[in-house]
């Protein structure tokens, strides 16, 4: 079936309409997500914000950097994309959940240091959680209407980056710029370069167990290069569903907020004859990052905050050329395994634990130097 588009411009059949805040807006996943609000006659941009990017005029109520809740207060969204880079994403995230306001949700922060946290404020304000992330959008597709009872386990996919294939010896000396060029994925620099560490997929793990429910032995990572599968859930019959297209962010977005009406995209509709799909199991030696992940997440309370506050830091100075690419790991692994883990009460016990967890990545960081 063809997608119905005329000269660049969709014809939508579809009822929904929504009022949209996009936080976040001038990043990657803001532009595209305010190119499909542009382009949907049912979607209207009401607030946007950015974290220090100008975005006067953009939309009636703008808003540079702070807490966003009063923003959000005042344009009373449908749906809010939020996009929102790091921990300054939380507020957005519990004021949407509280609300019973759909969040579109596409800040990590949110679920792998406040995963507890937001689950309890969707359970009082019944907002749904909408995920952007293409693998969690994935899953979310195919869970849909399906009893929990009848899933077996859930099978996220990574492209395994640039460096796929590669020993640990192979990746001493890797540069910014090789792990910057992302095979598959057009995305920010932080999180390519957590996909060339699989660090992202191990956030996109315990991300998973927050949004569906499945503890973690149940959820899967298999390395899938072209980046084709976006995501498999195993039900209990022995059938698998898998949710397939070609890797375009503004899929997920269009999804998250039409949902549930399903809007049109200028996606092209992938082509099946001549594709074959590879899978292959994670090398976690070369990439424990992932591993690392996957203790924090089965630790819970604030180790998957350390877990995320460890990476940023060694992240940020990998770029920064002060640390080596398999130094991130080194990092990260120190912190998660000396951190006190405590449990995630409140919004200020997370941010004391952030801030802890990055202080100990910085002298992980001087010695490291
Ligand atoms: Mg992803």
């Amino acid at each position: 079936m063809r997608l119905a588009w005329r000269s660049g411009r969709p014809l939508y059949t579809e009822r929904v309409r929504k009022r949209v805040a996009i936080l976040g807006i001038t990043g990657s996943i803001g532009q595209q997500a305010r190119e499909i609000v542009e382009a949907h006659p049912g979607l209207e941009l009401v607030a946007a914000a950015s974290g220090s990017r100008p975005v006067d005029g953009i939309a009636p109520l703008t808003q540079v950097g702070g807490d966003l809740t009063d923003l959000l207060e005042a344009a009373a969204p449908d749906v809010v994309l939020n996009a929102v880079v790091g921990f300054a994403g939380l507020p957005a995230t519990l004021w949407a959940l509280e609300h019973g306001v759909d969040l579109a949700l596409a800040n990590k922060e949110s679920l792998v240091a406040a995963g507890e946290l937001a689950l309890a404020a969707r359970r009082r304000g019944g907002g749904r959680l909408l995920p952007v992330d293409s693998e969690h959008s994935a899953v979310f597709q195919c869970l849909e209407g399906r009893a929990a009872d009848t899933v077996a386990g859930v099978v996220l996919t990574a492209s395994g980056g640039p460096f796929r294939g590669r020993t640990r010896a192979e990746l001493a000396d890797v540069s910014p710029e090789e792990a910057l060029a992302h095979p598959t994925w057009r995305m920010g620099p932080k999180i390519t370069v957590d996909s060339a560490t699989l660090a992202n997929k191990g956030l996109e793990l315990i991300e998973a167990h927050f949004l569906f429910g499945v503890p973690y032995e149940r959820i899967e990572v298999v390395i899938h290069p072209t980046s084709v599968v976006h995501a498999v859930v195993r039900f209990r019959d022995g059938a698998l569903f898998a949710h397939l297209g070609h890797p375009d962010m503004r899929v997920p977005i269009s999804y998250a907020l039409t949902y549930p009406e399903r809007a049109a995209t200028p996606a092209p509709s992938l082509e099946l004859a001549g594709l074959t799909l590879a899978f292959e199991a994670p090398d976690l030696e070369a990439f424990p990052l992932l591993a690392l992940a996957r203790w924090a997440g089965e630790a819970g309370g604030t180790a998957p905050c350390a877990f995320n506050a460890a990476n940023e830091e060694a992240v940020a100075a990998f770029l920064a050329g002060r640390l080596p690419f398999v130094g991130i790991a080194d990092v990260v692994e120190r912190v998660v395994t000396e951190a006190d883990v405590t449990p995630a009460r409140d919004l200020d016990e997370l941010v004391e634990a952030d801030a802890r967890a990055r202080r100990m990545a910085e002298n992980a960081l001087a010695v490291a130097a």
